[in-house]
Order: structure tokens, then C-alpha cells, then sequence
């Protein structure tokens, strides 16, 4: 009769709730109320670690917390698959002592088929109190207490695989639709680290032959400051970016590799973000505590990963179709729209710092003749070197444009009238010493010089201005530089 009651209450135990803790106290309070217990508890068994620890208990809080599989009574439970039993437990060698008034000890292993998943330790204040009724309705006992433990882990489990499915759904829905790079990569390492529960995402994307940490979002310190560029294939970010494959690194310190780039972290993954083959970077996720990662969530970080890459990619195409429409398809360089997007910025910005801006307009001399005597495709070629003798003797912040035809326009910041003359002189000298290929005499150039804010404050006046002055140059025989100064200059009777 008793025995009926304890399993219908154990199964009770089992169908009442899916949440762990709720079904292993049920368990421990069948154990001690049924069968008047002074100490019961329940030590879960880590295959990785080799080891149990105590999950919960009823009674003096006396054991180890921690047993090695193969320890004491309850680890050699656990060992040896089978209940252990002491009626005397000071003629035990294997007991270990906990409450000082325990006198018999009977450890039984939780089995789910044939693994072992934890010990049910029940403990009387008398001796010899388990009989072999009692020591068989303990095992049937503890064998509906592992079903329901088994449950409770699959359904967290699946909590955990829809809470990551609901999350991948998110980041998915709230990323797919954000094309400039530095946004979406803000908002995927805050969304995943809001999702997964981490202490720290971060993206480093590849240039070259480095990467470099584009975004990040967290509480953990930062060791390398913003754009510093990690070389290829260091640490394990490097070694995650050249398998194409995900690094888990639960304990960092044990990591010859190890490259740290927060001070706190203590585990980690990192996933490469792979789009069509082609590794874009790589998405860390760290943790100030150890052990913060489980393989069985690597499948939903890599579904994550892969949104991310293609994301990144999505927003490299944006960027590379944007950069298009501002490029000049014969010569490689800026174009008009170009120029009348970034003298308007520019200009804003030497208004702002007191600073200055020179506008420089070239113009090829003769270029309807030598397209008629050497044949229009040579002409293209004249241009694009032309361009790029421009590009190379120029600093990497002027601006370079074809501004039509075989007209350029020049943007150099802080630069003055007189080093704009300068500079111009430079270009003409360059050019007019340039051997061009299948051209035999020299191709010559003429420029006109205009700055702000000496020649005009809007953007119409400094252009204007350098019109004037390119004309000028023309006038006085081609091949040479004139400034708007002189032309005003001149214009004064
Ligand atoms: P000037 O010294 O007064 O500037 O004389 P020019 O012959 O250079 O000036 P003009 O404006 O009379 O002729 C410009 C020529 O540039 C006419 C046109 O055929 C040529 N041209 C414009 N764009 C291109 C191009 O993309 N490729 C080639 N090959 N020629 C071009
Ligand atoms: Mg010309
Ligand atoms: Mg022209």
C-alpha cells in the first residue's frame, strides 16, 4: 500500500512541472516525509567535469558540495551504477562525514537508460534504518525521480532552443533591413548580447590583412582601442577567421593562442562570419565567468552569424554601389557629382574652423587635336594618366575629379592661394615632362586657382573664380598656371 503511495506521489511529482528546481524538490520532499529521513539530497553528475555537485537537499547543509565520480558513497554510486548502502557508516570506509549524527546512509545513482545523471543520497540518525524493502522502494523510487529530472532538462532544453529561435527571428527581422554598416553591426552585437545574456559582443571585420574591431557592445573592459588592427590569423579570433569554423573557449587561460581583448573575459566564442565562402570577420561573444558556453548553443550563434555576414555583405554592396555613382567609369577617379557634394562639405568646414580651401580647375590644352591625330581611345589613355599623375603627386585629403571632357577639378583643404599656385605649377610641370605612350611631343595642361575664402564665400564664387583663371590660362598661351587674384588683378584698370 505504501508502496503504491510513493510512486503515485513520485509520478505526481513528475507531471506537476517541468521547472528543475520545483521537480527536485518534490523528489527530496517524497524521499524524507514517505520514508522519515533526517538529510536527503541530490547531487547532479557533469560527464565533462567527472564530477557531482549538490543541486538541492532537505536536512543539515553538511555535504561536500562537490564529489569526484568514484568518491565516498555517492560517488562510487555513481561509478559503480548501484545503490550504496551503510547500516553502520563509522564501519564505512568509503563514508565521508557530513552531519555528525547520521548513522546510516544509503547513496542511490539517477539513471536515465544507462547514464547516470546524479545521486539521490538519503541519510537516517539511526542505524541499520534501511531495510531491504526500504532499499528497493528508494531505487523504484529514485528511478520515476531521474524520468522526471530527465523531463525537466529536455524541457529546458527546448526553452531555451525557442527563446533562441525567437531571438535569431529578431535580429534577423531587426537587421535584414539596415544597410549602413556601422549601424547594423551596432545593433547586432547589442541584440545578441541581449538575446544570449553575455557580457560582451563585439564584430571585428576583415581589411586586408588584418582585422579590425568595427563594433562592440558590453561591460567588459576594452584592452585594444578602436581601429587597431589585429594581423590575420592571431589568437583564436584569427584562428576562427582562417578555419571558417567556430571557437569555444570555456577557460581563455588554458588557450596557448589566447589573445586577449578584453581584461575580464574568462571564456569565449568566436564565430566567423562567412558570406558566400568568403570569410567577412568575426563575432565574439565573451564572458567575465568560466564555463559560459554551451556547445549545444553553437548551432544557434552560427545561425546568428550567418544573418550577420549577410548583413555585412548586403551593406559592403550598398557602399560599393554608392562609391560607383561618384567614380568616373574611363578614369577611376571622383566626378562631377562628386565634386559638387564634398566642396559644399568642405567648404562648411573651413567656414567653421577659420580654415582655408583652394579649388584648383585643369584643363588639357589642345585635346581636340590630339584625339584627331592619335585617335580617340589614345585620348581615353592620355586621360586616365592624367588622372592619375593628379592622384599621386596629391595628398590623401584632396579630392581628385574629372570634372567633364578633358576638364578636371581639384579640392585641396587648408591649402592657401599661394600654395594652390604651387601645387597647380606642380601638376603642369608633371604632366608637360610625362612621357604619354604612342604620343611623341608633350601634352600640356593649363590651371586656374580660386581659395576661400580670398576669391568667394559660396560655392558658385570660388568655382566661378577658378573658371575665370583656367580661361585666363588659356588666354595667355596655355600651359600655365593663373590665379582669380591675377585676373581680378588684371580685370583692375
Ligand atoms: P583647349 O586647349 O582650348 O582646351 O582646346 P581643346 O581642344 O582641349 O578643347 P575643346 O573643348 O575644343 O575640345 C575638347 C575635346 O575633348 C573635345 C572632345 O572630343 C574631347 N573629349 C571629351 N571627352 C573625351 C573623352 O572622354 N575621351 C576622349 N578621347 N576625348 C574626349
Ligand atoms: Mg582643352
Ligand atoms: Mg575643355
Amino acid at each position: 500500500m505504501q508502496k503504491i503511495a510513493v510512486l503515485y506521489d513520485a509520478s505526481q511529482a513528475v507531471l506537476s512541472t517541468f521547472d528543475l528546481d520545483e521537480v527536485l524538490r518534490q523528489i527530496l520532499l517524497i524521499a524524507r516525509d514517505y520514508f522519515k529521513l533526517e538529510n536527503v539530497a541530490i547531487l547532479l553528475y557533469d560527464p565533462k567535469a567527472q564530477q557531482l555537485s549538490m543541486r538541492s537537499h532537505l536536512g543539515g547543509d553538511t555535504r561536500r558540495r562537490i564529489i569526484k565520480l568514484g568518491e565516498g558513497m555517492i560517488g562510487h554510486a555513481a561509478k559503480a551504477k548501484r545503490p550504496i548502502h551503510a547500516g553502520d557508516v563509522r564501519k564505512e570506509p568509503r563514508y565521508i562525514q557530513g552531519s555528525p549524527t547520521t548513522r546510516s546512509e544509503l547513496a542511490i545513482p539517477l539513471m536515465v537508460r544507462d547514464q547516470v545523471v546524479g545521486v539521490l543520497d538519503c541519510q537516517s540518525d539511526q542505524e541499520n534504518f534501511f531495510d531491504s524493502d526500504t532499499i528497493d522502494l528508494l531505487t523504484l523510487f529514485s528511478t520515476q525521480a531521474s524520468m522526471s529530472l530527465q523531463n525537466a532538462h529536455l524541457y529546458s532544453l527546448e526553452q531555451r532552443r525557442t527563446a533562441q529561435l525567437e531571438a535569431i527571428n529578431v535580429i534577423a527581422k531587426q537587421t535584414t533591413a539596415v544597410l549602413e554598416l556601422k549601424e547594423l553591426l551596432l545593433k547586432t552585437c547589442a541584440l545578441v548580447r541581449q538575446s544570449f545574456g553575455v557580457d560582451h559582443v563585439a564584430i571585428l571585420l576583415r581589411e586586408e590583412n588584418d582585422l579590425i574591431m568595427r563594433a562592440q557592445e558590453g561591460r567588459l573592459t576594452p584592452l585594444k582601442h578602436e581601429e587597431e588592427r589585429i594581423p590575420l590569423g592571431v589568437g583564436i579570433v584569427g584562428q576562427a577567421m582562417a578555419s571558417g569554423r567556430t571557437v569555444v573557449a570555456n577557460d581563455v587561460s588554458t588557450v596557448p593562442a589566447y589573445l586577449p581583448l578584453f581584461a575580464e573575459t574568462r571564456s569565449k566564442v568566436c564565430l566567423p562570419l562567412v558570406s558566400f565562402g568568403q570569410p567577412l570577420g568575426v563575432m565574439t561573444l565573451d564572458s567575465a565567468a568560466l564555463d559560459s558556453f554551451d556547445p549545444e548553443d553553437t548551432r544557434a550563434l552560427e545561425s546568428v552569424a550567418d544573418i550577420c555576414a549577410t548583413g555585412v555583405q548586403n551593406a559592403y554592396y550598398v557602399e560599393r554601389v554608392r562609391q560607383l555613382a561618384y567614380i568616373d567609369g574611363l578614369t577611376g577617379i571622383f566626378n562631377r557629382r562628386f565634386f559638387e557634394l564634398r566642396i559644399g562639405e568642405e567648404l562648411e568646414r573651413a567656414r567653421r574652423y577659420n580654415g582655408s580651401l583652394a579649388v584648383v580647375m585643369v584643363d588639357i590644352d589642345h585635346f581636340k587635336r590630339l584625339n584627331d591625330e592619335f585617335g580617340h581611345l589614345l585620348g581615353d589613355e592620355v586621360l586616365r594618366q592624367v588622372s592619375s599623375v593628379f592622384s599621386q603627386q596629391l595628398r590623401k585629403v584632396d579630392v581628385v575629379c574629372r570634372y567633364g571632357g578633358e576638364e578636371f577639378a581639384l579640392l585641396l583643404p587648408q591649402t592657401t592661394m599661394e600654395q594652390a599656385l604651387g601645387v597647380a605649377d606642380k601638376l603642369r610641370r608633371e604632366v608637360a615632362g610625362w612621357q604619354f605612350p604612342g604620343v611623341p611631343r608633350p601634352v600640356t595642361i593649363s590651371a586656374g586657382t580660386a581659395a576661400f575664402p580670398l576669391h568667394g564665400t559660396s560655392r558658385d564664387e570660388v568655382v566661378k573664380a577658378a573658371d575665370g583663371a583656367l580661361y585666363a590660362a588659356k588666354q595667355a598661351g596655355r600651359n600655365c598656371v593663373r590665379s582669380a587674384g591675377e585676373v581680378a588683378l588684371a580685370a583692375t584698370p
